[in-house]
């Protein structure tokens, strides 16, 4: 195993069982170990803080929880697993028949053996997650069963988020954003919130990047929500950028796509997979998913894509126990990393270019670029001229579309676009932006 194999798989054992969730210690925990890696910034957002049509909740604080039979002996334990216990779950004490527990009691439909996760973030509730022979055991029990849940809700407390800005030459920003909110649960998303780390560690090292990057670990969904929020008017200016999610598991590549499906990010992850052969899957953009749903928002829209191994959802172990360190390996988490570096690394060679006449058309013949004669021009069918290349390019460049994604819009290489936009730029057509 080479050493950032060996690297991986000591973060991965030390991070495991820390007991994440949207808030609270073990968060702090995971990105203080997570900045062995990689310098990022620990910010605390107060509970109660608006954000958007969202309230910061107040932290939760859990230190013990399980259900004891009536012999004393204990059937479930949050600390052997902290999947056992509902994510949220307010405190409880007392005695139960399973006919009055069983409503808060969940086991997978599928997989004896696995212990599902669940939370109850914004609903005061309680619960326990089982395995079948746990379940059989509390269905079994003689008599009433103890039941323990010593937690709580602090409004002093806070969400937190680690933050890594690293400044390039251009002000224009991609964002990688991953969240930490998980507990036990490797692939979706140890793998990622680790894996973004050492994404962020390989772009400090880069001679300069050209563009500015900013890596973020958040609590999904309120997490993302708050961080838009606190960072509005520098989120207005990301071009582009990656949620970084299950990239850890056995299973195939894949990628969700930004929703706008021509936009470059979208174009340069299948190049990668192309250049390395790699069979993949496209997954189109969706309503449900990740962060993704936060940055594309309408006040946002920013393209931001998924370049999974074994995406969430799709694999058998999705969101259970199983999805532990024997089906996760850090080798699989390598292989991401560098697809991801690569992804990065031509993102950061991005051309965009505006166009310097935005009202009513240019007239091409007063920059050199008009056919002489006019009249015996008809549009052709296959093959784009010149021409047609450089009206496209005149629409299309508007300062935020990256060159690859208009290549693959207009169905051309891109060195071709490079090309005709060179000749553009020489006749005061357009101007580089980046
Ligand atoms: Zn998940």
């Amino acid at each position: 195993m080479n050493t950032l194999t060996n690297e991986i798989e000591h973060y991965l054992e030390l991070l495991f069982p820390i007991n994440r969730s949207v808030t609270g210690s073990g968060n702090r925990a995971t990105l203080s170990t997570l900045q062995e890696v990689a310098p990022l910034d620990i910010i605390e957002y107060p509970s109660g803080s608006p954000v958007f049509d969202w309230v910061i909740p107040n932290e939760w604080r859990v230190r013990e929880a399980w259900i004891k039979d009536a012999a004393g002996k204990t059937i479930v334990d949050f600390k052997w697993c902290n999947l056992h216990l509902v994510s949220y779950s307010e405190a409880v004490s007392g005695l139960f028949g399973i006919s009055e527990l069983r409503r808060h009691l969940h086991s997978h439909r599928f997989l004896p053996d696995a212990i599902p996760y669940r939370t109850t973030y914004y609903k005061r509730d309680w619960g326990f997650c089982v395995n079948s022979t746990q379940m059989e055991s509390l269905e079994a029990a003689d008599g009433p069963l103890e039941v323990l849940i010593d937690s709580d809700f602090n409004p002093k407390g806070s969400l937190t988020i680690g933050e890594l800005l690293i400044p390039g030459e251009l002000d224009k920003e991609i964002l990688v954003s991953t969240y930490l909110c998980h507990p036990s649960l490797a692939n979706d998303n140890l793998s990622g919130m680790l894996m973004t780390a050492f994404l962020a560690r390989e772009v400090i090292s880069w001679d300069q990047p050209r563009h500015s990057y900013r890596f973020i670990w958040v609590p999904e969904t309120i997490g993302a929500i708050s961080y838009c929020a606190m960072n509005e008017s520098a989120m207005k200016r990301i071009q582009s950028g990656l949620v970084v999610t299950s990239v850890g598991g056995p299973g195939p590549f894949g990628y969700k796509q930004t929703f706008d499906p021509n936009h470059s990010v979208n174009s340069l992850i299948e190049e990668v997979f192309a250049e390395e052969n790699i069979d993949f899957i496209t997954y189109p953009f969706d309503m449900r998913g990740s962060d993704e749903r936060q940055y594309s928002s309408q006040g946002f829209r920013i393209n931001v894509a998924s370049l999974t191994k074994d995406k969430y959802y799709e694999y058998p172990y999705y969101h259970t126990s199983l999805d532990n360190l024997d089906y996760v390996k850090a080798e699989y988490i390598v292989e991401s990393l560098r697809l991801h570096q690569e992804v990065l690394a031509r993102l950061d060679t991005e051309r965009t270019y505006r166009s310097l006449i935005s009202n009513c058309e240019a007239m091409l013949s007063r920059h050199g670029l008009y056919p002489d004669t006019g009249g015996a021009r008809v549009p052709e069918a296959d093959e784009p001229t010149e021409l047609d290349l450089i009206l496209w390019l005149l629409w299309m460049c508007d300062g935020r579309s990256g060159t690859h994604g208009i290549a693959r819009t207009l169905d051309v290489s891109v060195d071709r676009v490079h090309e005709i936009l060179t000749t553009m730029e020489e006749n005061l057509l357009v101007e580089r932006l980046a």
